[in-house]
Formats: structure tokens, C-alpha cells, sequence
């Protein structure tokens, strides 16, 4: 008899952005003449910049020529993407982490998904509330929770980033293994300064755990004394991963490209207490499992470190910048709290009731569509995230609106 994997039937069915699609087709059927604006999911609206066009059309034109044409590329991604990464990324940052270091892929969500296979079953992991879901999916698939009661999943750290600590988590209580963050925060728009995760590197530095850090949002960092990467904090290469999106930097949702950093000196253990290179079992686990991105679309990706593709992804996102200032300030105007918005993409607005009665407010009064926060996770309860994904016009529309009848 084929049987299942169990720990599948514990995973809570995410209803969120179809119950999000639901109000608001309800809405739309009952109101056809109003134009819904969506500041909700969380996918770039503008396309790709030129300079990455132009290559990806140039690769896509040598893939046609025998003399040119290229098959399986090195797993790990070409060493011209790599370069260009690790120089650009970190290097000119300070943060010392080489070529051989990066590991390109189709996205930063299998990435963060697939690494918890190389951990043992029995570890404790600690995973922030509210969250990007697929920290904590993937730990449910893979066995290292119990059930899930009253809104968490039994074994799992939960580290809550509430008003009173600003949207950083405190460090745990209890030891923990494996140890997830993600700054600036989706979805709570919250950034860490180098004081903050140098807390949390000297933690897992004590207590022989593992940070995976995900900074998907770092192109978003404005503030110059941010750091973008961890490994800008002393001590990071040992006991941390890093996973890194051209996704929202330059607007690659739909392209996908991606790539995760493990430094040759990042460590775990064996059963022995010995320590087993995190470099040499992910190399092993890309090569087994994957088979390398495009070329056209490694090119692309390399576009985005030429002189044009910097002036013109700074373009990019400085243009959703400009959205999320213009959200603040509306929402500020209207007596609201909020964080993020600064250096991110996200406004996490507290909206002094539940997040469902908000969400359903701004969709009946305002015809805006957001994110109840609770959909991720219990800590969201009370809050709305507000993206700045999309055009100027529409963000200013919908925030005239909110204005206009929230006053
Ligand atoms: C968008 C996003 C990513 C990027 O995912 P891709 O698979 O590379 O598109 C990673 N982490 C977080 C938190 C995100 O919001």
C-alpha cells in the first residue's frame, strides 16, 4: 500500500489570498463601476528594466546558433553571474564571501523551502510570527512539528515581533538550533540594524546554531547605516546562510532568479558532535536535485550589475519607494501607527480593530484592497500590510480615497 507522508495532513490550509479574492469579487459584483485598487499581494508591477531585456534577448539569439548555443550550464550558475554577484553584492560592501560561495537558483522560496533538508529531524527551529509562510510549511513537511493547536504548530519557537519590540524578535528564551529571520521584514517592513543581528550572530555562535536570513528585501535599504547582508556583521560566515532574490531588486517574479549564499566555513554538526561543512552538503543537495537557471536568464540577471542595470534598478525601486512614502504619510495623517515603509516595500498599519474588520472596511469604503496580517500568523492579528507594489497613480487614488472617507 503507497501511504502518504502524515505530516502533510498537519499543515493548516492557507486561505488567506483566496478569501482576500473572494471579498472581493463580492464587492466587485455588487459594486462593477468601482475600480478596485490592489495594494495586497506581494508581486512587482513594473517591467523588467531595459538593460536586462536587452541581454536576455541577446542570449536567447546565441541560443539559436550551434556555434553559440549553450545545454547544461554548471549547476551552481555560471561563474560570469557568480562574479558579478559576489563583487557587487558583498565585496564592495566589506562582506568577505567569494564566487565559489553563491549558489544561484529559480527563487528564493525553493531556496528557503529545500535547505531544512539538510538538517536533522530532531532540531529545534525558531520561526518569527508574523512570517512568510514557507518557513514554517516546510519545517510541517518535513516532520519537526507536532500538531497545530489554538493558532501554532506544537515544537516550534514562535519569535514574536510585536509594537514593543519594534517588529524585531527577542532572542529566544530556550536554545534553539535553526534559527529564521528576514530584514528588512516581509510583512512587517521592519529593518534590523548591525547592533540587532550582531545579537543574534553571537547567539548562534554560543549555542552552535544556524541563522538562515533571508533579505529578499535589501535593494529597499536606504538608510546607509543598514546593513543589506549579515554577513556585514563579524562572525556571520560561520553560522550563517543567506538567500537573495533578483525577484523584487529587479522586479524577476515572473523570470525567477535567485541565489543563496553559504560561506565555505558555515557549520553544523554531526551526530558526533563533529563539525560537517553546510558548503559541501548544499553543493551536493544543488547537484543531485537541480539543474542551473537559464542562460538567458543568468544574463539577464548579470544585466542587473552593469552601470545601466544599477541606475536602472535603483530607478525601479526608488519608484516604489515614492509609493510607500505616499502611503505613510496618508496613513500617518489619519491618526494611524504603522512600521516599515522606509526601507521596504510594506506599511504594516495597526488598525486598531481586527485585521479582517480593516481589510473589509477599506475594501467597502475605499475600494482598496490590503492584507489582513493575520494571515501570517497570530501575532498579525490587529494589523493590515499595505504594498507599494504598484503604479503611482493607482496608490494615489487609492490613498485619496482612504483619506477621503476615513476622516
Ligand atoms: C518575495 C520573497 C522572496 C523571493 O522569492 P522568489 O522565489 O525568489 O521569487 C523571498 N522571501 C520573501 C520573504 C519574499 O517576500
Amino acid at each position: 500500500m503507497i501511504k502518504i507522508n502524515e505530516n502533510y495532513l498537519k499543515l493548516q490550509a492557507s486561505y488567506l489570498f483566496s478569501d482576500i479574492a473572494k471579498r472581493v469579487s463580492a464587492f466587485q459584483r455588487e459594486n462593477p463601476d468601482i475600480n478596485v485598487i490592489k495594494l495586497g499581494i506581494g508581486d512587482v508591477t513594473r517591467g523588467l528594466p531595459p538593460v536586462c531585456v536587452k541581454a536576455f534577448h541577446k542570449a536567447v539569439d546565441e541560443m539559436a546558433e550551434d556555434s553559440s548555443f549553450r545545454g547544461y550550464g554548471p549547476e551552481q550558475g555560471y561563474d560570469f553571474l557568480r562574479r558579478a554577484i559576489a563583487e557587487n553584492d558583498f565585496q564592495a560592501r566589506g562582506a568577505e564571501i567569494a564566487e565559489d560561495e553563491i549558489f544561484v537558483s529559480d527563487g528564493a522560496k525553493c531556496d528557503t523551502g529545500n535547505i531544512q533538508e539538510l538538517f536533522s529531524k530532531d532540531i529545534t527551529v525558531a520561526i518569527p510570527d508574523p512570517v512568510y509562510p514557507v518557513y514554517l510549511d516546510t519545517n510541517v513537511m518535513a516532520g519537526r512539528t507536532g500538531n497545530y493547536t489554538d493558532g501554532r504548530f506544537d515544537g516550534i519557537v514562535y519569535l514574536e515581533a510585536t509594537r514593543e519590540n519594534g517588529f524585531v524578535p527577542q532572542l529566544p528564551q530556550q536554545k534553539v538550533d535553526l534559527i529564521y529571520i528576514c530584514f528588512p521584514n516581509n510583512p512587517t517592513g521592519s529593518t534590523a540594524t548591525r547592533e540587532e543581528l550582531k545579537t543574534w550572530v553571537d547567539y548562534a555562535r554560543d549555542n552552535k546554531a544556524l541563522i538562515l536570513f533571508d533579505a529578499a528585501y535589501e535593494s529597499f535599504i536606504r538608510d546607509n547605516s543598514l546593513p543589506k547582508s549579515i554577513y556585514e556583521v563579524e562572525g556571520a560566515r560561520e553560522v550563517a546562510i543567506e538567500f537573495r532574490s533578483f525577484s523584487k531588486s529587479a522586479g524577476f517574479t515572473g523570470t525567477r532568479c535567485a541565489y543563496t549564499v553559504v560561506p565555505k566555513d558555515c557549520r553544523a554538526f554531526d551526530a558526533q558532535g563533529h563539525s560537517q561543512s553546510l558548503h559541501s552538503l548544499w553543493n551536493r543537495r544543488h547537484c543531485t536535485k537541480f539543474n542551473g537557471v537559464s542562460y538567458p536568464v543568468q544574463r539577464a540577471a548579470e544585466a542587473v550589475y552593469s552601470d545601466e542595470g544599477k541606475a536602472q534598478t535603483a530607478e525601479l525601486i526608488s519608484y516604489y519607494l515614492r509609493n510607500a512614502d505616499l502611503i505613510r504619510r496618508e496613513i500617518e495623517a489619519l491618526g494611524y501607527t504603522y512600521d516599515g515603509g522606509r526601507n521596504s516595500p510594506y506599511i504594516w498599519v495597526d488598525g486598531q480593530r481586527d485585521s479582517w474588520s480593516f481589510f473589509d472596511m477599506l475594501l467597502n469604503k475605499a475600494g482598496v484592497v490590503c492584507t489582513p496580517g493575520a494571515g501570517f500568523g497570530s501575532c498579525g492579528e490587529g494589523y493590515i500590510r499595505i504594498s507599494a507594489f504598484n503604479s503611482y497613480e493607482n496608490v494615489k487614488e487609492a490613498m485619496a480615497r482612504i483619506a477621503r472617507q476615513l476622516q
